[in-house]
């Protein structure tokens, strides 16, 4: 079977906000679906090694934040290329924290909703949870960012706990060619018009805002 079948799937980008031991945390799944409408019921699937997955097990709850396309790529490069273990994800992203307890994203998303986990099943590598939504927006607003659109418009990689992340895939990323790929979140600056040795040396990644210096030639 071709594994590229699969990829005709369609899927949404979203922030699941938790609790974490020390301060409110985040990060990025594109895996959310409804799974009935009454009750209003929720599945998610979230690596085994994300802190994310396992503060849902402790605390039983998460929050949704729905990007649309007008999330940048920053705030994505910040919640989903790190470990909120250690590190404040948030530190420089917009966010209120629900009374619950859980982080939402104030800008840019289409609407937020509060989730509390009724079941679960393991998988290998990811945990699927089912979620009853007990809260939410009022409203939604824009353009739900999906899948397809943050690899095509963002250009943005699957990080390695992706559900939808392959080994072979990253393996062709790295062929050898002469453009600049960041060695944080793997985005490829790929544009013919605007070297990159030319470009100022305050430029950051634009989905991970890592520096400059973290770029190396593909290859
Ligand atoms: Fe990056």
């Amino acid at each position: 079977m071709n594994p590229d079948i699969l990829r005709t799937l369609s899927y949404g980008m979203y922030a699941i906000g938790v609790k974490g031991e020390e301060r409110p945390t985040a990060c990025i799944v594109n895996t959310v679906m409804q799974v009935t409408a009454e009750p209003m019921v929720i599945a998610v699937s979230v690596n085994h090694d994300n802190y994310t997955n396992q503060r849902i097990k402790e605390t039983g709850e998460f929050a949704v934040s729905v990007l649309s396309e007008n999330t940048s790529g920053t705030v994505i490069g910040a919640l989903g290329f790190s470990s909120g273990r250690n590190a404040d994800k948030l530190a420089n992203v917009n966010y209120k924290v629900l009374r619950e307890g859980e982080p939402v994203l104030r800008e840019d998303i289409c609407c937020w909703f509060l989730c509390r986990v009724t079941g679960s099943a393991e998988t290998l590598t990811h945990t699927v949870f089912l979620a009853e939504v007990i809260a939410g927006s009022d409203e939604y607003k824009g353009t739900p960012m999906t899948y397809d659109y943050y690899h095509k418009v963002i250009k943005g990689k699957a990080p390695k706990n992706a559900p939808t992340y392959r080994k072979e895939e990253a393996a062709q990323d790295s062929s050898p060619d002469e453009r600049y790929i960041c060695t944080i979140c793997g985005y490829v600056y790929d544009d013919p018009q605007h070297p990159f040795e030319e470009l100022p040396e305050d430029w950051v990644c634009p989905i991970c805002s890592a520096p400059k210096s973290m770029f190396k030639i593909k290859g």
